[in-house]
């Protein structure tokens, strides 16, 4: 059996191989501790619909402040939540204080936008995880429009789970993306038959579109597919004009990157509500 057939995405295995038994045990343990006291907070990276140059949507990003390592990546320590199963208390607290900011972002007036959540393979299969959903989201009054769930293309390979976990998620209203397309083992046969909302195209694609012809070639083939499937998509890691200019030519819808801006904290992200009418883009 190789990995694939496993249903595993090897890339998030990668670091949790290189690092000592010791060391895992040690973040394991911190990260045990990280909720309660406090360590985490998110960052919100702004998404903008090309054709409007509108602010139309953010991604909320996990950070966590070790009280001695200092910052440490989600590339780091979110396999090892996933591992230990403590993604799923802290993949809810991400998801609860994000839809709690985006209401309270409306309830203050800017405009309403979509948030976007990545959620991990655990949290996924949860049972009941659209009741869960649903039931929070009523009780904050948020409505579902507003809140977009990351899933990755490795999470579809048990077919029959992933389509009915999506299936009431959809049903509840909620927005569904494919995070890192691209990158997985996606068949065409689940876009035809998932239901879902939108493809975000790999970063990795998008950073060297004007350098690699065949990068250029995999973004448009992406891009054109959304188009004839009616799905909507997304380009990831937009760093400059040039890749923002070759996006617009093929008619991606929106555009997430540090051209428009790094992800930020909550409160700096105001001023991207604020400024956001033209985004420093050229029309
Ligand atoms: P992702 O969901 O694909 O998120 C996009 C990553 O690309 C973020 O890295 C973001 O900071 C980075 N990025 C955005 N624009 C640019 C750009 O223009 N250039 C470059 N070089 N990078 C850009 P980050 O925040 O380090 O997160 C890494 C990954 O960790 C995420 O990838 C996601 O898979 C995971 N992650 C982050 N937060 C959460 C969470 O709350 N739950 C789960 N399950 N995973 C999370
Ligand atoms: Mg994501
Ligand atoms: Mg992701
Ligand atoms: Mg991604």
């Amino acid at each position: 059996h190789n990995a694939k057939e496993q249903g595993v995405d090897i890339r998030r295995y990668v670091p949790l191989m290189q690092m000592k038994a010791a060391e895992r045990l040690k973040m394991e343990n911190d990260l045990r501790r990280a909720l309660e006291r406090d360590e985490f907070y998110l960052e919100y990276q702004p998404q903008v619909q090309l054709s409007t140059k509108e602010l139309v949507g953010m991604e909320a990003l996990l950070r966590w402040q070790h009280p001695k390592r200092g910052l440490v990546s989600p590339v780091e320590f979110i396999p090892v939540a996933e591992e230990s199963g403590l993604i799923v208390p802290i993949g809810e607290w991400v998801l609860t204080t994000a839809c709690r900011q985006n209401k309270e972002w409306q309830t203050a007036g800017y405009r309403p936008i979509c948030v976007s959540v990545n959620l991990s393979m655990r949290q996924f299969l949860q049972p009941n995880l659209a009741g869960k959903i649903g039931e929070f989201l009523k009780r904050i009054g948020l409505d579902p429009c507003y809140v977009d769930l990351e899933i990755t293309e490795s999470m579809t390979l048990d077919k029959e789970k992933a389509f009915e976990q999506l299936k009431r998620l959809k049903e509840l209203g909620v927005f569904i993306s494919i995070d890192d397309f691209g990158t997985g083992y996606s068949s065409l046969h689940y876009l035809k038959n998932m239901p879902i909302d939108r493809l975000k195209i790999d970063r990795s694609f998008v950073s060297e579109v004007m350098e690699d012809s065949n990068n250029a070639a995999i973004v448009s083939t992406i891009t054109s597919m959304a188009h004839h499937l009616k799905l909507k998509v997304t380009a990831e890691g937009v760093e400059n004009e040039d890749q923002l200019q070759f996006l617009r030519q093929q008619r991606c819808h929106e555009a997430q990157g540090y051209f428009f801006s790094k992800p930020v904290r909550a409160q700096e992200f105001e001023n991207i509500f604020l400024k956001s009418a033209t985004f420093g883009m050229p029309s």
